[in-house]
């Protein structure tokens, strides 16, 4: 039986493709956490110039109050942060390369960490700091969702571009809608690859 002793921090992950349910969990978990009285601090990266407060959305409509940052070492000063029993860190995978010393500093002052986040990128490669986050953490969890072409558990982000799927140089896109974007297993995930040969030739 697990022991949790009331001042040890921890790191819990929710990867997964898109439209796995990660938000979903996520705020599954927040909201027991405010049932029980626990502080609060909901984070998530800026995707544009501006600061301000917005929400984090799932796709069944529920919403929760987060705080923007440009850059991850911006939480350890965000408003409530020192005094958070709970920091869950939304759409991770847009924070930059500092994402795990923040991740570890919160825990090791005895936070619980929540982070959630893309694992991989459109390719089916690793995304960002996610990877190192996902090996410090104490818990981890991988939201499968369903392949929209064979109905597999799907753990792959399909990108479409003009309903074909995108090249392997195209830039990664920080958020994309149903129309651009859809979960596939590893068999129907597919990525344009463009070989040194044709590149010469355009
Ligand atoms: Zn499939």
């Amino acid at each position: 039986m697990r022991r949790f002793p009331q001042l040890d921090g921890w790191a819990e992950v929710i990867c997964g493709s898109m439209f796995s349910g990660k938000s979903e969990e996520l705020m599954r978990r927040l909201r027991r956490a405010a049932i029980a009285g626990q502080r609060i601090v909901v984070v998530k990266p800026a995707l544009d110039m501006r600061y301000e407060a917005t929400k984090i959305c799932s796709h069944d409509g529920r919403d929760w109050e987060a705080q923007c940052v440009q850059r991850a070492d911006e939480i350890l000063l965000l408003p409530g942060v020192e005094e958070a029993d709970v920091v869950a860190i939304d759409e991770a995978q847009f924070l930059d390369e500092e994402l795990p010393a923040v991740v570890r500093f919160l825990a090791d002052r005895g936070k619980r960490v929540i982070v959630a986040a893309l694992d991989q990128d459109f390719r089916g490669e690793p995304f960002g700091s996610v990877p190192a986050v996902l090996a410090m953490a104490e818990f981890v969890d991988k939201l499968q969702a369903i392949c929209a072409t064979c109905g597999a558990p799907a753990s792959r982000t399909q990108r479409l571009i003009e309903g074909q799927p995108a090249g392997e140089h195209d830039p990664l896109v920080r958020v994309g809608g149903k129309e651009s974007y859809e979960a596939r297993c590893r068999r129907c995930h597919e990525v344009r690859r463009v070989d040194n040969m044709s590149m010469w030739e355009g």
